[in-house]
C-alpha cells in the first residue's frame, strides 16, 4: 500500500479552521477506500508561533520539512504581527528555496454555485492560472533610504530571468497542451514594463514554436481583467507573472462564486523538493472562530495534492463528493449566500465518500 508523509501547515485565523476540516475529509476518504495511506504530522508554525519565539517557524524548519511528500498549508496573516513579515516568515520561506516556481491556479465554477456571472453557462468558465511562483515582482529585492525624511525613497524591483520566464512558459505550455482545448493566453505589462515584460512576450514566442498544437495569444493585464469578466469563455489556460497571477486569480475565484472555493499548488515539477498545496485564501480574521470558513477551497486543494502523489482515482472520487455537496444550496457557506457551517459541509463531504459505490 502506498503510503505519503504529508505536512499539515495549518498557520493563522481560518487556516487552522479549514486545514483540521481537509485533514478530516482526507483521512475519510483515504479509509473508505483504502489503497493509500496519508501520515499527517502537524506543526504549529505561524503568528502564534512568532508571538512566543519571534520568527514564524524554527531555523530547522525547511529542513524538517524536506522528507515530506507533500505540504498542505493554510495561511498566515494575523493583525498584529505585519503582513510582509508573516508571509515572507513562512510562506515564501518554504516555496522559494523548495524552487515551487509553478504556481496552478484551476477555476471552475462547481454545480449548484451561482456566481456573479448569471448569463454565464458553467461550462463556459474552466481556467487554470499559471502563475510564475520564483521572480518577479516578489523577488524580494529593493530597499529604502532616508527613512522617515522627506527625501525618502523606496524601490521594489521585479527581476525576470530567461531561465526563470523560460521554464514557467513551458510548464503553461505544457498545462495548456493537456487540456482539451489546447488554448493558452500570455500575461503581461509589455506596453509600460518595457524590460521584463517585453522579454516574457519574446520567450513566449520562442517556447510557443516547439508547441504548435497550441493557439496562444498575448494580453495586457488591465484588458485582461476585462475579458476575463465579459468573455470568460475565450480563455482555458493563463499564464502570469507572480504578482499579475495573484490578483487575476482572486478576481477569478470571486467570479466562480468565491474566494472561499480555489485551490492552489506551489508546485516544484522537477520533484527535486516537496510541492505544497494550499487555498488561494488568507487567514480571513474577520470570520475567524465563527465555525463558518468554507473549506471547499481546501478539499479541491486536496485533490490537486492527491494527483500530484500519483493517487488520481482518490482525487476524482473527491472532487466528485466536493461536486455533490456544493450542488445542494442548503450547504453552502454564508460567503456562498447560504448559512451553513464548516462542520456540516465537512460531514456532507465525508457522508458524500461514504456514500459513493464507484
Ligand atoms: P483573505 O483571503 O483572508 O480574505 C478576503 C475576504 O474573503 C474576507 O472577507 C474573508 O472573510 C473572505 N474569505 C476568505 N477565505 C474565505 C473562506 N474560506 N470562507 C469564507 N470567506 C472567506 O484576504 P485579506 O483579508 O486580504 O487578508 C487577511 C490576511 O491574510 C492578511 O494578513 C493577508 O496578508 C493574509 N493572506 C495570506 C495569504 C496566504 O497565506 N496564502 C493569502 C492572502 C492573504
Ligand atoms: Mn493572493
Amino acid at each position: 500500500m502506498n503510503s505519503y508523509k504529508i505536512a499539515a501547515i495549518p498557520g493563522d485565523g481560518i487556516g487552522k479552521e479549514v486545514i483540521a476540516a481537509g485533514v478530516e475529509v482526507l483521512q475519510a476518504l483515504a479509509a473508505r477506500y483504502g489503497g493509500f495511506k496519508l501520515d499527517f504530522e502537524s506543526f504549529d508554525w505561524g503568528s502564534d508561533y512568532y508571538r512566543k519565539h519571534g520568527v514564524m517557524m524554527p531555523e530547522n524548519g525547511r529542513e524538517t520539512l524536506k522528507s515530506f511528500d507533500a505540504i498542505y498549508f493554510g495561511a498566515v496573516g494575523a493583525p498584529d504581527v505585519p503582513d510582509h513579515v508573516t508571509l515572507w516568515g513562512l510562506r515564501l520561506a518554504i516555496c522559494q528555496p523548495f524552487d515551487q516556481y509553478a504556481n496552478v491556479r484551476p477555476t471552475r465554477i462547481l454545480p449548484g454555485i451561482e456566481g456573479p456571472l448569471r448569463n454565464v453557462a458553467a461550462k463556459d468558465l474552466d481556467w487554470v492560472i499559471v502563475r510564475e511562483n520564483s521572480e518577479g515582482e516578489y523577488a524580494g529585492q529593493g530597499g529604502r533610504s532616508h527613512r522617515g525624511l522627506p527625501e525618502e525613497v523606496a524601490t521594489e524591483v521585479s527581476i525576470f530571468t530567461r531561465a526563470g520566464v523560460t521554464r514557467i512558459m513551458r510548464f503553461a505550455f505544457e498545462v495548456a497542451r493537456s487540456r482539451p482545448r489546447k488554448l493558452l493566453t500570455v500575461v503581461t505589462k509589455s506596453n509600460a514594463q518595457r524590460h521584463g515584460m517585453v522579454m516574457w512576450d519574446e520567450i513566449a514566442a520562442e517556447v510557443a514554436a516547439d508547441y504548435p498544437d497550441v493557439t496562444w495569444d498575448k494580453m495586457l493585464v488591465d484588458a485582461m481583467t476585462m475579458r476575463m469578466t465579459l468573455k470568460p469563455q475565450s480563455l482555458d489556460t493563463i499564464v502570469a507573472t507572480n504578482l499579475h497571477a495573484d490578483i487575476l486569480s482572486d478576481l477569478a475565484a470571486a467570479l466562480a462564486g468565491s474566494l472561499g472555493i480555489a485551490p492552489t499548488a506551489n508546485l516544484n515539477p522537477e520533484r527535486r523538493f516537496p510541492s505544497m498545496f494550499e487555498p488561494i485564501h488568507g487567514s480571513a480574521f474577520d470570520i475567524t472562530g465563527k465555525g463558518i470558513a468554507n473549506p471547499v477551497g481546501t478539499f479541491w486543494t486536496a485533490t490537486m495534492m492527491l494527483e500530484h502523489l500519483g493517487e488520481k482515482p482518490a482525487a476524482e472520487r473527491l472532487m466528485r463528493a466536493i461536486e455533490r455537496v456544493t450542488a445542494d444550496p442548503l450547504l453552502h457557506t454564508p460567503d456562498l449566500g447560504g448559512s451553513a457551517t464548516t462542520r456540516q459541509v465537512t460531514d456532507a463531504v465525508i457522508g458524500a465518500i461514504h456514500g459513493d459505490n464507484v
